[in-house]
Formats: C-alpha cells, structure tokens, sequence
C-alpha cells in the first residue's frame, strides 16, 4: 500500500500547513481530495484549536477544553460542510446574565425589557420605548460606550454592558471599537437565541472528532506536539500559515496584543446552574461567565456535572492567545505585518491568528474554503497564488 501512495501522491506539490485548528484542517482536507501531499504541523498535543473538546475521566462530560463553543451559521456550503463529519445535535444557546442581583435573557430582547423596566409592553411600543431611552445624539457611533449607549441606553449599559466588557477587554468601553457590541443583536420580540443565525446545532462527538476526520487520509501527515521553524518550510512548494501572523515575522513590528482565558475548573452532583452559559455581568465579580459543560450535550445524561468560570486577561507570551485586541495602535502594527505578508512568496495566511481577526468558527471554515478553492484555481491556471 505504501508504495501505491507514494507512487500517486509523489507527481503532485507539497503542501506545508502550520497549525491543526479549523483553517488548516479544511485546507488539508480539500487538498488531499486533490492528491496534494500535505503535513500538517501542530504544537499542540491535539487537534482541533481552540475548538478541542475532550470527555471528562471524572464526569463523563464532553468538555470545551478551551471555553464554550457554538456551531452555528447561516451559510449553506459551510453548514452542508459541517455535518459531513459529524452528526449535528438541535442545539439553541440560550444566554442568561445576572446583574445587580438579578437574572435576565440575553441578548437584550422583549423579556430583558420588559423584567427590567418593570413594563409589559408590545414590540411596537419596547422600540419606541428604547428609542426614548437611546441618546439620539450620537450620531454616528465609535466606540463601544457609544454604540451601547445610543442603542440601550444608560440603565441596560450599565446593567449587562459596561463591568462585563470592562472585565473581557481589561479597558473601559469607551477605548473600545462599536464592532465589538454590534456582535450582538437588540430584539423587540421574545426571541431569546442568542445567535441570528439560520442552522446552529453541537457536534455528537465534538468538534476534535470532526477536526480529525478532516485529517484523516492517507495524503495527509499530522505532525502534533511540532514547532514549525521557518526553516522548515523549504520543504514545500506552497506553506498555509495558522500560527500568529507577528510570530512568523519575529514580531519585526512589536507584538499583537490579544486577551486571553484562565478558567477554573468544579465538578458538582446534578445540575449546577441550569443553563450552559450563564454571564456575570457585575464588575465586583471577578469572572465573566459561568459556562456548565453537560448543557452544551443535552441529549446526553451525566449525573455529576463540570463547570468552568471564566477569567480574561492580557495575554502574555506564553499563554494561548483568544481574542485579538485590535485597537488603533494593532491596526497600524497589523497593516505593517499585512504588507510583509503579501510579500511572502508561496505562504498564505489564514484563520484567526494568521489574519488577526475576530472570527467564529463558521467564519473560518467559511474563509477556508474559499482559500483552497482559490488555490485550486491558481494551480489550474498555472499561476502563483
Ligand atoms: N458583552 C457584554 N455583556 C454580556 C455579553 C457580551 O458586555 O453579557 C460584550 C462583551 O464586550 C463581548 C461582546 O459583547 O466581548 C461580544 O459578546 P459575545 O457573546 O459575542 O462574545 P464571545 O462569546 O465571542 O466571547
């Protein structure tokens, strides 16, 4: 069989990929229908990212090793994409958030309003009612302070926005770009899924498992526990780059500042909190959420029960980097490391880390599909990505 292998796979490119998360994995699975013969490079002892999920010896319960994720998209190709490697389960993320004492539904929708407010209005008059309360002065909003403020209001933003975003981004909204908060929706209906989007469902076996039956054919080598060395990449025809974009440039422009996540693990007897994901939305609280790992399987049943509280903070060189911070200053740094990057030869920068984006996972299968289809395209038309 061996030699069969190396006979069909010899007459084609070697594909170098850096970093075994959602990117490179959809990358390597896409080439290798195409005979490419790929390694792929992961530091990690695993696959999968920061997507890994793994069961609990203790508790039996499948674990978001890295804090809770949630499949969800809108996108056909992605969500018909998906489900080729796992079997999808219904799932809806149904946030709660307690502030001040109290709990509410989050995202901020007509039961928010009306528990809030002490009110029982209709969605016609909580629009108008919001609109009231909205400073309709700000025009055009900035920061996230000012998006939250001309869209809440004061009373909302100090209840479910101002500690809890002070506690993610480690600053005051005010310094925040309004990107951040456009990420969740206000609605005036008592819709209370916490994600517009069309298709949102949990892998059966988790994501670790879908990831490695993305790796797993023969044209495919995974290389865990590996460092890959610039040096290294002499060895392929073409490299697609996951790792941090300012790693890969010995961080010539300085380093990108990203938050990162400490989470402090507890098991418990039977069901702890009642919901997966619980936010903490009071600054007097030192974490931010609360998240109860048997919820994100709720077709599965677990006595005993894992919870993780959640604590960002600025990410320092040795810790895994989450969310890049992406203020005026890593913009700038970022436009410097985009333009070494295009001067690359033969080396694609892709995902979360390599584009320094903010992106959720049907974003990054997305964007990778679209990057191998593109160097499909080039290698057919004889040119250079
Ligand atoms: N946010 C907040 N209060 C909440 C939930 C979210 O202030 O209870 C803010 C916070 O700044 C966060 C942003 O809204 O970073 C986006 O929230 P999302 O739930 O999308 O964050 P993620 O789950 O990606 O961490």
């Amino acid at each position: 069989m061996a030699t069969v292998h190396h006979e069909r796979f010899r007459l084609k490119k070697r594909i170098g990929i850096v970093g075994a998360g959602f990117s490179g994995a959809v990358i390597a699975h896409e080439l290798a229908q195409r005979d490419y013969r790929i390694d792929i490079f992961e530091s990690r002892s695993h696959v999968a990212g920061n997507c890994h999920s793994e069961r609990d010896a203790e508790t039996g319960v499948m674990v978001h090793v890295y804090g809770p994720h949630i499949f969800h998209t809108s996108n056909e190709r992605v969500w018909e994409y998906v489900q080729r490697f796992d079997e999808f389960m219904p799932f809806v993320n149904r946030v709660k958030a307690i502030t001040k004492g109290r709990v509410f539904s989050l995202p901020v929708n007509l039961l928010t309003i009306n528990q809030f407010f002490g009110k029982t209005f209709n969605p016609r008059e909580a629009e108008e009612f919001m609109a009231s309360i909205g400073d309709q002065s700000i025009t055009d909003p900035q920061t996230f302070e000012e998006q939250a403020l001309r869209f809440v209001g004061r009373d909302l933003y100090e209840a479910f926005f101002k500690g809890y975003t002070t506690k993610q981004w480690g600053m005051h909204p005010s310094e925040l770009p309004a990107s951040i908060l456009r990420r969740l929706p206000v609605r005036f209906n008592y819709d209370d899924n916490y994600y517009p989007s069309k298709y949102q469902g949990m892998p059966k076996n988790g994501y670790t498992y879908i990831v490695e039956k993305m790796l797993d054919h023969p044209a495919i080598k995974v290389h865990l526990n590996t460092s890959f060395e610039r040096s290294m990449a002499a060895d392929y025809d073409h490299l697609f780059y996951s790792g941090p974009i300012d790693t890969w440039f010995n961080h010539s422009q300085g380093r990108l500042g990203y938050r990162t996540l400490d989470f402090e693990t507890e098991r418990h007897v039977g069901d702890y909190q009642g919901n997966p994901v619980i936010n903490y939305c009071d600054e007097d609280v030192p974490w931010t959420r609360i998240s109860e790992h048997k919820h994100f399987s709720p077709w599965e049943t677990h006595e005993r029960s894992l919870i993780y509280k959640e604590y960002s903070r600025f990410c320092e060189e040795t810790d895994i980097p989450y969310y890049p911070i992406r203020l005026a200053k890593e913009k700038t740094q970022l436009k410097q490391y985009v333009e070494l990057a295009s001067a690359e030869r033969d080396t694609t920068f892709i995902g979360r880390l390599g584009t320094y984006r903010y992106l959720d996972m049907h974003i990054t299968i997305a964007e990778a599909l679209d990057v191998a289809d593109r160097f499909l395209a080039c290698e057919a038309g004889g040119e250079e990505m």
